[in-house]
């Protein structure tokens, strides 16, 4: 108590592999609220957490650098709590569900503005209706990850694209006219028949059709293909 979140994470525990950037810290366990950079020299104790919008809970903490896709963080966690609700009370049992829907929805690039709007609420209603701690809780990581790194919500449901391009569902996967030489190995390698093209010109890849499954980018000895 008292130790300032910098010293566990630099100190303690040796920092981020890699050297990556730290990004963000869950505290508290899968209800735990995700704190950011800004939060990093706040002395830890049960208040300074539950103002931040974090709580002590199990005491775990999960920290997280620059590679990490805030949203699929806040989806993951939903899908834990929403496997844990007893289902004795409508909020956590409807609420996480519809919750996890929303999330799922986002990731894999069909959700809209409006959604977040609708988490808000959702979040709202479940943590001040749900009769016991974990429905009360449920909504932490997705109601902090909201407020700290809503940006990378935005992106998802208005850009389309994933910053770390975690979300499998955003990955928008290209073909280099230029690099491409036209050897078809590509489209006899994909597994859904989504790259097509004639011999010696440049190949291209429906966007409709492809799974994103990355088999076509091993295949290219041009080194042709590309995730955008
Ligand atoms: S809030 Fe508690 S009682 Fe209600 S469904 Fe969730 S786990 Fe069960
Ligand atoms: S494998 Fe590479 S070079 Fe060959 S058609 Fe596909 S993208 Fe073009
Ligand atoms: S990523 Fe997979 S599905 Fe998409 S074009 Fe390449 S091989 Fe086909």
């Amino acid at each position: 108590m008292g130790t300032t979140l910098r010293e566990i994470i630099f100190n303690i525990g040796g920092g981020i592999k890699d050297n990556k950037k730290f990004k963000a810290v869950q505290i508290g366990g899968p209800s735990g609220g995700c704190l950011t950079e800004e939060h990093l020299d706040m002395a830890l104790d049960f208040d300074s957490l539950t103002d931040a919008g974090a709580m002590i809970g199990s005491g775990g903490m999960v920290i997280m650098d620059e590679d990490t896709c805030m949203v699929e963080v806040a989806r993951f966690f939903m899908n834990f709590t929403q496997n844990e609700s007893c289902g004795k009370c409508v909020p956590c049992r409807e609420g996480t569900k519809i919750m996890l829907s929303i999330l799922e929805k986002i990731v894999s690039g069909k959700g809209t503005v409006e959604d977040l709007d609708l988490l808000e609420e959702l979040s709202d209603t479940i943590t001040n209706t749900a009769l016991c701690g974990l429905g009360k809780t449920a909504a932490n990581p997705v109601v902090s990850s909201l407020k700290y790194f809503r940006d990378e919500y935005l992106t998802h449901v208005v850009d389309k694209k994933c910053p770390t391009k975690t979300c499998q569902g955003l990955k928008v996967i290209e073909i280099s006219p230029e690099l491409c030489k036209g050897c078809s190995k590509c489209s006899r390698i994909c597994p859904v028949g989504a790259i097509s093209g004639k011999i010696k010109e440049p190949y291209i890849i429906d966007q409709s059709k492809c799974i994103k499954c990355g088999a076509c980018i091993e295949s290219c000895a041009f080194t042709a293909i590309k995730e955008a």
